[in-house]
């Protein structure tokens, strides 16, 4: 346990990955956060989102979680003596099922106003899937190749359509931008695992700080990053003039910049994730120092998939099945590997380590400047 907790009261036991968990948190300070691990439609092994109650200028709650378990959400709160009818603001860490999925149902029950960042509105017509699907460079197009020739198409299912058809219905009654502040929260924008990730801080500064790092720093795993995206016509017309350029909110060199946001806060501060903070019978109390490891883990990823391509040219399958082990190439599974080695590639190709032969096979260049771009970041 960390010594930031002055106390940590279970107010409800879950099963051994925590859906169902309710805590009451108790800071140095003397600040009370409720949260209630709030459990995923259908299986996932990222488990429950833990949703965070508080005092905040009115009742604030932190990602609601899936639609399906809203009423996890309401027992645990009535546990914590908080009805959520009482909710004044909802705030939304990304656009993911697991995050938003629940928002209408909070909304309806209690008139709250949703805060999320600047660019979460302009993109909720278009699913985050498609977007990271686009192929319109060389690596896309062997990713593509490579998906197909391994049986992967991407699907439609019901509880997909019908995420996609809520989203499309919230209203965000505030646009969170970066470095607002607001009591005592401040926000940051952390964009690369999701284009409209936050990140929201408690404190003032003086190492007894905590950060709320939904998706973009977790416990035990690493966050999917983005692959790089281009945006049509249709979106560059929808989106804000600052967020024109999808560089600035995809890719694994966004990603790796906000993991730097957070690790600049300090290692003093405290983190709150949105998934794992219990797992397997403990608790992952951990500080902003996990921002830091994640982005050396990163780094060895990337110095791994420059040696596995090597200087003869390899399939982008090869290297992905060199870079996993092999239960993380097992059934669906395989995609998300395979995009997370696209976004390393990415970067390697940027900063002109490694390059994509005319027959979509990888190539290392000899070079390895990589290592420059991560120590500036
Ligand atoms: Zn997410
Ligand atoms: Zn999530």
């Amino acid at each position: 346990m960390p010594d930031y907790f002055a106390e940590v009261d279970v107010l409800r036991n879950g099963d051994s990955a925590g859906n169902g968990m309710t805590l009451q948190l108790t800071d140095g300070h003397g600040r009370r956060i409720h949260t209630v691990a709030v459990p995923q439609e259908g299986h996932s092994h990222t488990g429950p989102t833990w949703a965070y109650i508080f005092e905040n200028q009115g009742l604030t709650l932190i990602d609601p979680g899936a639609e399906a378990s809203f009423e996890v959400l309401r027992s645990g709160m009535a546990l914590c003596g908080l009805q959520a009818s009482d909710i004044e603001r909802v705030i939304i860490t990304h656009g993911h099922a697991d995050h938003d999925g629940g928002v209408a149902r909070v909304i309806d029950q209690s008139g709250a106003e949703l805060w999320a960042h600047d660019i979460y509105q302009p993109l909720l017509p278009f699913d985050p899937r498609d977007l990271q699907m686009s192929a319109n460079s060389p690596i896309k197009e062997a990713m593509w190749e490579t998906a197909r020739a391994n049986g992967f198409s991407p699907s439609d299912s019901d509880e997909r359509n019908r995420y996609m058809e809520s989203r499309r219905s919230h209203q965000v009654g505030h646009h969170i931008i970066h470095g607002e502040q607001q009591g005592i929260l401040r926000y940051m924008h952390a964009p690369g695992h999701s284009p409209d990730e936050i990140c929201a801080v408690i404190g003032n500064g003086t190492g007894s700080d905590i950060v709320f790092t939904g998706d973009h720093v977790l416990p035990e795993i690493s966050p999917h990053p983005t692959m790089k995206t281009d945006y049509t016509r249709e979106m560059r017309q929808s989106l804000p003039v600052h967020y024109q350029d999808p560089d600035d909110s995809y890719g694994l060199l966004t990603y790796l910049r906000s993991l730097q946001r957070v690790a600049d806060l300090g290692m003093a501060v405290a983190i709150l994730p949105a998934h794992r903070l219990y797992n397997n019978h403990k608790f992952n109390f951990q500080t902003a120092q996990r921002a830091a490891d994640l982005i050396r883990f990163h780094n060895r990823r990337l110095g791994r998939i420059l040696v596995t391509a090597g200087p003869e040219p390899q399939p982008l399958e090869d290297v992905t099945r060199r870079t996993f082990e092999r239960r993380k190439l097992e059934g669906g599974n395989f995609f998300a590997a395979l995009t997370e080695v696209v976004a390393h590639v990415e970067l390697l190709e940027d900063s002109g380590d490694m390059e994509i032969t005319d027959d979509h096979r990888l190539r290392r260049t000899g070079r390895e400047n990589y290592q420059e771009l991560l120590r500036a970041l």
